[in-house]
């Protein structure tokens, strides 16, 4: 079992990667999701609205020598005008609320998540995934969840398969929804 709840869904991803698939992260912050992702994959398209979240991104593929990642600063809202149209996207990954260590005023909104996940839903390929760490500690994130979840349950069952998984012996703590395209 992993401790950590990214380690937990990269895990998890893994196994629906392969050298050919196209993915995007939706919030890439520091980059340590879209270096994973690229370090499995064809080409990821990583989005931040924030200038420090481009910068760590950039700054972390440099490092790890990484070129197959468009980074693009935007809202994930526009996920439909950023990613060209007829583009096969395996996985979507979005890590919610704020930077660590940055600027906590920016952070994912219910509004704009659902828009995103509304786009990302048909821009998926089937059997493709997105995987959503949702966050409820800081203010607004408890809405921002409620959003995410209702805008899942609304989802049809023959069309999408869905999964919530959490620790159940920690108080406030990250979670994670699966969602899978049939
Ligand atoms: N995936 C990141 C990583 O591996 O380091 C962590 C992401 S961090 C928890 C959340 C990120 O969401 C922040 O970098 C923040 O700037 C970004 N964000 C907030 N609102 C956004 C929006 N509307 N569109 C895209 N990114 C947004």
């Amino acid at each position: 079992m992993e401790q950590n709840i990214n380690s937990y869904v990269h895990k998890l991803l893994l196994n629906h990667i392969n050298p050919t698939s196209c993915c995007i992260d939706a919030t890439c912050g520091n980059g340590f999701d879209t270096v994973f992702l690229a370090k499995h994959c064809h080409h990821v398209y990583a989005i931040d609205i924030q200038d420090k979240a481009i910068e760590e991104t950039t700054k972390l593929l440099r490092i790890n020598s990484i070129q197959n990642v468009t980074v693009i600063q935007a809202s994930h809202n526009q996920l439909q005008q950023i990613v060209p149209i007829h583009t096969k996207v395996q996985i979507i990954m979005y890590n919610l609320g704020y930077l660590p260590h940055g600027d906590h005023s920016i952070v994912t909104t219910p509004k704009g998540t659902v828009e995103s996940l509304t786009q990302a839903i048909e821009l998926l390929e089937p059997k493709g995934f997105i995987s959503i760490i949702l966050y409820v500690g800081h203010e607004g994130g408890q809405q921002e969840a409620n959003a995410v979840e209702a805008f899942c349950v609304s989802l049809d069952k023959k069309a999408y398969t869905v999964f919530k998984t959490e620790y159940l012996n920690r108080l406030v703590t990250p979670y994670v929804i699966l969602i899978q395209k049939e």
